[in-house]
């Protein structure tokens, strides 16, 4: 039986057009260890953006395996309203001593976008049960990403994912992101002091009034191709949100958990944020599990007695599944244990070293920019006046399609192409992924001219 095949017979896969397969076959994954995935012909592929960003700690990791089997043999699920279990409720204990301060009430759900789903819901009613029913509305920074249900798009900046919906989206103030490679007020990441915030201030002195809440990602907006922006950004926000009695979410879906060098992206700025999201690295790329994290202040707003009708009704049959906790458990012992924090300071670096000296001369790398472990490359027509190639070349397509049979799994955002590796990828593993990125970008552009 021809599984490709088989495959495209029965399977719509995400974020596809499905007629791209008639050229490049599903590639079926027979098993994974550490940063390597292998197909049913034992091809290795390198999986150096994590499985959509998701994978900690490497595929099949020992520790994690173990404590998911162990908890399967105890218990797999369980309603979660009226009941509870252990792995639940010490995930929150560990979680308490790892996030920013303040943040203290766990709200849990199964995947990133219904956590963002469940932060805008709950900062609605929050405003409406502390005396702001005119606070319906949110804003949000341009290009960010949430997720792809209906709240979690219309807070979201890509046409590409949200143009199409809009007759059916929600209202948003869009702030212009900031946007430190091409920086409309001339700076550069060196000199900048962050001169767009003027654009939030704005924002928030004619919409404030009537906006329950602004998210962002908090210093990478990942899907926008790997933005990166200062955390000075992030502070200033947190004061201005305080001035106007808007709620601060921050989306940690793709930052969190070491994935910028500390363990929260808002740690880099030193705020709390009044609700945060969490998922992906969570457990490890394990369990679809997220939660939604938030201040003592704002759960408060929502208890009273039951007649009053103030609870925050919202729920997920999978809310707090067991296996996801006992996954994540493993995750924050393997941080601790292995001192990953610390040790992804140095991979970072050598990640750095090593892409720019492979690429800095390389006429169409615009711009090589860095936080943690993730390194984005932008590939420009024109370095000098960083033209963008014209999109319906699909020039990162056509590298990925190159690093894919060189055995490196790359997936480009549009031109701009990425390392988002788990944090425990080796040096060695590092050097064979650069080797065969700058194959993979010297073929795919050959193939463009
Ligand atoms: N928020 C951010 C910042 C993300 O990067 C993503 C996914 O990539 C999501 C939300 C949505 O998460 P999910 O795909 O689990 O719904």
């Amino acid at each position: 039986m021809n599984l490709s095949q088989e495959d495209l017979k029965y399977i719509w896969h995400p974020c596809s057009q499905m007629k791209d397969y008639e050229t490049l076959d599903p590639i079926i994954i027979k098993k994974g260890k550490g940063v390597w995935l292998y197909d049913l012909n034992d091809k290795k592929y390198l999986d150096i953006i994590s499985s959509w960003w998701c994978n900690l700690f490497g595929h099949c990791n020992e520790k994690i395996n173990s404590a998911i089997q162990n908890q399967l043999n105890a218990l797999e699920h369980v309603i979660f309203a009226n009941f509870s279990h252990e792995p639940a409720i010490r995930l929150c204990q560990e979680l308490i001593k790892v996030l920013p301060k303040g943040l203290a009430k766990f709200n849990f759900s199964d995947n990133g976008s219904s956590s963002v789903e469940c932060a805008l819901k709950m900062s609605f009613q929050y405003h409406y049960q502390t005396g702001h029913p005119e606070k319906t509305d949110f804003m949000s920074l341009s290009d960010g990403y949430h997720g792809e249900t209906i709240g979690a798009l219309s807070v979201g900046g890509l046409d590409l994912y949200a143009k199409i919906y809009n007759p059916m989206l929600m209202r948003c103030k869009r702030i212009p992101a900031p946007d430190c490679y091409r920086c409309p007020y001339g700076k550069n990441r060196n000199c900048c002091n962050v001169e767009c915030f003027v654009e939030a201030e704005r924002a928030f002195q004619q919409y404030a009034c009537k906006t329950c809440a602004i998210i962002l990602e908090p210093l990478l907006q990942g899907s926008a191709g790997m933005r990166i922006y200062p955390a000075k950004y992030l502070a200033k926000l947190r004061v201005l949100c305080d001035t106007y009695n808007v709620l601060l979410i921050a989306d940690e879906i793709a930052t969190g958990f070491g994935r910028t060098g500390k363990m929260f992206a808002c740690d880099h700025a030193e705020i709390t944020p009044d609700i945060m999201c969490l998922s992906k690295g969570l457990t490890g790329g394990y369990m679809p599990m997220s939660i939604t994290v938030t201040t003592q202040k704002i759960y408060d707003a929502f208890y009273d007695d039951y007649l009053k009708g103030k609870a925050f009704m919202h729920s997920h049959t999978y809310s707090g599944n067991p296996l996801g906790c006992s996954a994540a458990l493993a995750v924050l012992q393997i941080f601790e244990d292995e001192n990953i924090l610390l040790k992804t300071k140095a991979t970072a670096d050598y990640i750095t070293s090593t892409l720019t000296t492979a690429f800095i001369d390389h006429p169409n790398i615009g711009e090589i920019r860095h936080i943690g472990l993730i390194h984005a490359i932008e590939l420009v027509k024109d370095k000098a006046t960083k033209e963008s190639f014209d999109s319906s070349m699909r020039v990162g397509y056509q590298i990925y399609k190159e690093a894919l049979n060189l055995g490196l799994i790359l997936r480009p955002l549009g031109d701009v192409i990425y390392f988002n590796p788990p944090l425990n990828i080796t040096v060695e593993e590092i050097d064979i992924a650069v080797d065969l990125c700058q194959k993979a970008i010297h073929n795919g552009l050959k193939l463009t001219k």
